[in-house]
């Protein structure tokens, strides 16, 4: 048998495969190969999550940040950027709107502060637990009493990318930091019961194949409910913006990839993706992902949380990207979840 095809039945059929194994996955010897991977990360995904997509209604809430990864364009050393902060109407307000288009899940996601607007966080979560909405945080690292706080005033889910599994590449992405922190800040999450997600960027400067595959076992080991991860785009204020954008093949490969060695995990089409490819979310859908996450942010706001440029769908509403993703949902034969489709994990062996 073509030995790319033995380690993609192997995949297909147990999920366990070695760093050597995700290695070659990644890199098939023709688009022949290619187009096989994410036909069997689909059947995976049809396996373990079904066919539905689930919509979670993003608000970012604020993009002030205290820290400085070097890819970022909300890094509190680009002076460029005029910082805000949305109040708790504002924020409870849009969840409403998110509510009233049937999506069950608000994402509130910020820069990280200098220390956690711990009080302001705890009245959303309460409002907005109200309404019926499922609340995912991505407001980056703090520490264990603060995770526990927000739980316990009813967060659900938390998100926290773990950027990239290499600690040496870690380090230079994000000076000061090391990944065996972000790690721990992942696996106090868990502990303390949220539904968990890391991820990573595809195509950063330094980044191997090698290092790749260690970013989805290491997804495995964390044991995450979902991964998010999309292609790194370089923006203009950043000492990055003259690097080269990720792959969007090599993003798909790696989406692939994780479905099939994490099996049950909630895998995003992220906007990124959609950025650099006019139908990303759709090839996305199709090579193992089942999410979607369209920005609520009202404007002012949203054109003001640029992590990256170019940003998709910037100019659109809410209300109208709730249509159009349902219509490029049913386009690829899929439905839209209705309810607040939680973690998968363990349910079906
Ligand atoms: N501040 C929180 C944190 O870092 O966890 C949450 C918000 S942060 C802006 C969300 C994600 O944006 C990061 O985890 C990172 O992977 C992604 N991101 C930032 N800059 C990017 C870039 N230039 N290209 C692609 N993704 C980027
Ligand atoms: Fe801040 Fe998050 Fe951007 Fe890092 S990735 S600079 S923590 S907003």
């Amino acid at each position: 048998m073509n030995p790319y095809y033995s380690i993609l039945t192997k995949a297909e059929d147990t999920g366990n495969l070695s760093a050597g194994e995700i290695k070659n996955l990644l890199d098939p010897p023709s688009s022949k190969e290619e187009n096989e991977l994410f036909k069997a990360a689909d059947r995976v995904r049809q396996y373990y999550m079904g066919d539905e997509i689930w919509l979670r209604g993003i608000i970012e809430f604020s993009n002030k940040c205290s820290r400085n990864c070097i890819y970022c364009g909300l890094r509190a050393q680009n002076t460029k950027k005029w910082r805000y902060e949305m109040t708790v109407d504002e924020i409870v307000n849009t969840s409403k709107l998110i509510a009233s288009l049937e999506i069950g899940t608000v994402v509130l996601q910020s820069g990280e502060y200098r220390s956690c607007p711990l009080e302001k966080l705890k009245t959303v979560i309460k409002r907005i637990k109200e309404i019926d909405l499922a609340i995912t945080l991505s407001i980056g690292e703090y520490p264990r009493d603060i995770y526990r706080e927000l739980k316990q005033a009813g967060a659900d889910r938390f998100l926290l990318r773990h950027e990239t599994a290499d600690p040496d590449l870690y380090e230079e992405l994000h000076p000061g930091y090391k990944i065996k922190d972000r790690i721990n800040a992942l696996k106090i999450l868990k502990e303390e019961g949220y539904e968990v997600g890391c991820g990573f960027m595809v195509g950063l400067p330094g980044q191997t194949l090698d290092i790749l595959a260690k970013d989805v076992l290491l997804c495995k080991d964390i044991e995450a409910d979902m991964v998010g991860i999309g292609p790194f785009i370089p923006h203009p204020d950043t000492i990055l913006k003259d690097e080269k954008q990720g792959d969007f093949q090599m993003t798909l490969r790696l989406l692939a990839a994780i479905r099939l060695v994490c099996r049950d995990v909630h895998l995003p089409a992220t906007t990124a993706m959609a950025t650099i490819d006019e139908f990303g979310r759709e090839k996305a859908w199709q090579a193992g992902a089942n999410v979607v996450m369209p920005t609520a942010t009202p404007k002012p706001y949203r054109q003001a949380y640029e992590l990256y440029p170019d940003k998709k769908c910037l100019e659109d509403s809410v209300e109208h990207c709730r249509g159009c993703l349902e219509m490029r949902i049913l386009s690829v034969g899929r439905k839209v979840g209705i309810g607040q489709g939680g973690s998968y994990k363990k349910k079906k062996k």
